[in-house]
Order: structure tokens, then sequence, then C-alpha cells
């Protein structure tokens, strides 16, 4: 995994002033990759400095790169980050370390680029972010043991275990929709799909239980031959990075229709991510030993079980869930804090999710996105979805304006935010992942 270097170091400063401010979420030691484009301009790649998007492609056009990091921002330049993405962890770090040492304050080319800064910084509110890589697939995870326990408890309540009986052995996952997938700011409308009511026969209409699911996105780089899996000990350095992601759902359509193949309808109406991806090498500080195991939990089976990955393959991230109702914003009311939970509560790693995925051979792409499964830990204001807030709606959620909410209604703004945070470094932030409940189109 990756080692800590001077883009770690936490007293240095960047010539971009607003990036060294205390709240920055991008601060010279994140450097996170997106792709961006300003009105009437080709989406091309960009990393993420305190307010501003150091534009690639016009850095390379004034000569700042050469050798494995012009490569690297060659491949980064086009309209979607899979030629960086496939090119592997070398190639990225040379190009995060050369982006810092020309935005570094004290970087011998400071003066350099600091005389470009016009045509290298776009300001972030000028820009529209997008997709940042053409996602060919997508798989959803379900790593947290703690949200699996709460729906096993709502759905199985006299089941002395909340857990099904694979679960502390397999990763659990199902194959989510790609195409859906829209940058942080789209609005999501409201699905129409089949539930069945409490009494009666199964009725098609607007999901009256539409929930958010507090996840993080996993953008897979170096990919593996088809018939060839990733063992456990090389599957981190497969990670380019991560971001936020909300795995929309409609737990009335979901509860119909996922017996027996899982989710379907229910999820692939739309799934929200924040647009900058934050590296593996920003993360190396963060990184904190994998959740240890209940007493008496099985030990993963050889082929998802690694050393180093125990001892440092988790993130301690912190993450946030506000919202903000249409009430609220007609009223010009700041958005209300739901939730705060942590990545460290996953019960399985991200390699482990890699190794797993691979084991029978499969091929991942560069490119490829996974999420983790509902982040939520062990106590209720850390929960990551309304469904376990209000307890499948038996306890509504109350707001500070007097609003209650089961589930999402129209108008509903979700908000997700993330701070990695450890003594001894600089605090980096994610950017948001946010989205708009819109009316059902007509059934
Ligand atoms: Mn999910």
């Amino acid at each position: 995994m990756t080692a800590l270097d001077r883009t770690h170091d936490p007293k240095r400063k960047s010539w971009v002033e607003e990036a060294n401010a205390a709240d920055a979420e991008f601060p010279l030691q994140n450097l996170p990759f997106g792709v961006f484009a300003r009105e009437g301009e080709t989406p091309r790649g960009g990393v993420a400095i305190g307010q501003r998007i150091f534009d690639l492609g016009a850095a390379i056009a004034e000569g700042l790169f050469d050798g494995v990091a012009l490569e690297a921002a060659q491949a980064a330049s086009g309209p979607a980050l899979n030629p960086l993405m496939a090119q592997g962890a070398r190639h990225w770090t040379a190009l995060r370390q050369r982006a810092f040492d020309l935005l570094d304050a004290d970087g011998k080319d400071r003066d350099r680029a600091a005389l470009l800064a016009e045509k290298l910084l776009v300001p972030m509110r000028q820009a529209r972010m997008h997709l940042p890589a053409r996602i060919g697939n997508y798989t959803d995870f379900f790593a947290s043991s703690y949200h699996a326990s709460n729906t096993g408890r709502m759905l199985r309540p006299d089941n002395p275990d909340p857990l099904l009986p694979n679960y502390r052995w397999i990763p659990i996952a199902y194959h989510g929709r790609a195409s859906s997938v829209r940058p942080s700011g789209e609005k999501v409308r409201r699905p129409n799909g089949q539930r069945l009511p409490v009494s009666g026969s199964p009725v098609f209409g607007p999901s009256q239980s539409l929930d958010y699911e507090l996840e993080v996105g996993v953008f897979i780089g170096l990919g593996n031959a088809l018939g060839r899996p990733v063992p456990i000990g090389q599957a981190a350095e497969r990670v380019f990075g991560l971001c936020l992601l909300n795995d929309w759902s409609a737990r009335d359509v979901q509860g119909w229709e996922y017996q027996p193949l899982g989710p379907f309808l229910a999820k692939s109406f739309a799934t929200t991510i924040s647009p900058w991806v934050v590296t593996a090498d920003a993360l190396a500080p963060f990184r904190c030993p994998a959740l240890e195991r209940p007493e008496g939990d099985p030990n993963p089976l050889p082929y998802l079980f690694n050393e180093r990955d125990q001892a440092e393959g988790g993130f301690s991230i912190e993450l946030e869930v506000l919202i903000e109702t249409g009430k609220m914003r007609a009223s010009g009311a700041r958005p209300h804090g739901l939730s705060r939970g942590n990545l460290r509560d996953l019960y399985w790693t991200i390699a482990q999710m890699v190794a797993h995925h691979t084991s029978n051979g499969c091929n991942l792409e560069p490119g490829d996105l996974f999420g983790t499964g509902t982040v939520s830990g062990p106590e209720p204001g850390s929960y990551g979805s309304l469904l376990e807030l209000a307890w499948r709606g038996t306890k509504p959620v109350a707001l500070p304006n007097g609003e209650t909410r089961r589930f999402l209604e129209d108008g509903d703004e979700m908000i997700f935010r993330a701070r990695a945070k450890r003594d001894g470094f600089a605090t980096i932030g994610f950017g948001e992942c946010r989205g708009r409940i819109e009316p059902a189109l007509q059934a």
C-alpha cells in the first residue's frame, strides 16, 4: 500500500490561498481527480485545489509535465479518467506528486506555475462536474454488519441471529446498474414500481417508501484478465480512489421484488456519486485496522485473509448525512444533520471485496465502481439510511421545523459529506454528494 511522502506533510501550503483554510476540503494534501467543463467546453480531467480546478490539459500545453507524470496527465486530460485508471499506481502517484509540487507554495516550479494561474486554474463555481469515469460495471456490496443486522431485525424479528448464515463468510453484493449512475447535483425522479399493499393485490405506481443509502464508492483502477483472480495481497493496489455514493432505494418495490434474486428495479433508477475521486495515495494516512470481528465469528477463508489487510485495510473516514426539505429550503433553514458514521465500521475491507469479486475469475475493468453498502455503525445516530433511522417507518424522524420523515418526500434533497482526519495530518474532504427528489411521472 501507499507509503507516506512529502504530499502528506501537513505543514506544506499551497500558493492557491483558500486551499490553506482550516476547513478546506481540498487542501494541497488531497488533490482528488475529477472531470469538469465550463459551458460549451468538452469535459476533461482536473485536480481539485481549494475552490479551483487545476486543468491538466492546460498544464500539459504549458509544458509543466514530463516523463511518467506527463503520460499520466495525458491519460487524465480526456473526457473520462479510465485511461489514467488503467495505467496503475506508478502513474497515479507520479501525477499527484507532480501536481503537488506545482501547487506547493514552496515548490521549485511555484513561480512558473503561479504566473500561469489564469490559464491553469478554473474556479469551481464556473464549472460543471461530470462523472469521473465511464463506468462499465457497478457492484453494490453489503459490507456493514450493523446495517445488515438492522435490516435482518426488521425482516426476521423472531430470528435469534439477525445476520443470515452466509454473512460472516461472504462479502455479499448484487450487480447494480451502471447506466443510471449520475454525478452530484442531478435530480432524482421518484420511480414508479410494483409493490404489494398490506392487503390486496400488487399495484403499480409511485414508490411510497423512497430512501437513501449512505455509501462510499470505490473506483477500480487496474483490472484483471478474465479467469485471473486478484489475490487478496494485491487487491488494495487495484483501487484508484474513493468517492461518496447514494444508493437510492425504493423500499416498497424492493420488499416485493427481491426474492429470490435480489434488488432490481428498486435500486436501478438512480445512483448518485460525488464527482471528485479521492485517491488511495491521499488516503494513506487514514488507513486503519479492519474491524475486529466479534468473539465467535469465523476467520475469513484464506482467499479473503491477509495480515496486512487486517492491519491497515480499513479507512477512518467520517461520514455525514444531511437533509434539506422543500419547506426548509423555502424558509431559508440550513440542512439538518440526520446521522454521522465512519467507514472504519465495515465488516469487510475493500481489498476483500476486490478479492471476492474476482475469485471466480470475473474480470474487473478500469472505471468499474463498487459501492460499499450502507455504512451504519453501532449507534442509532450512525445509521446510514432512513429505513434504519425511522425503523421501517415506526419511529418517524423529527426535523427541527416540525416536519417528520418516515421516508423521503418530493423536494427533499439529501447531502452526504465526508472528512478524513488524523492527528498530525491535514484533514481532507470529499466534496458533496447531493440529489433532490422530483415527483414521479404519471403512472
Ligand atoms: Mn446499497
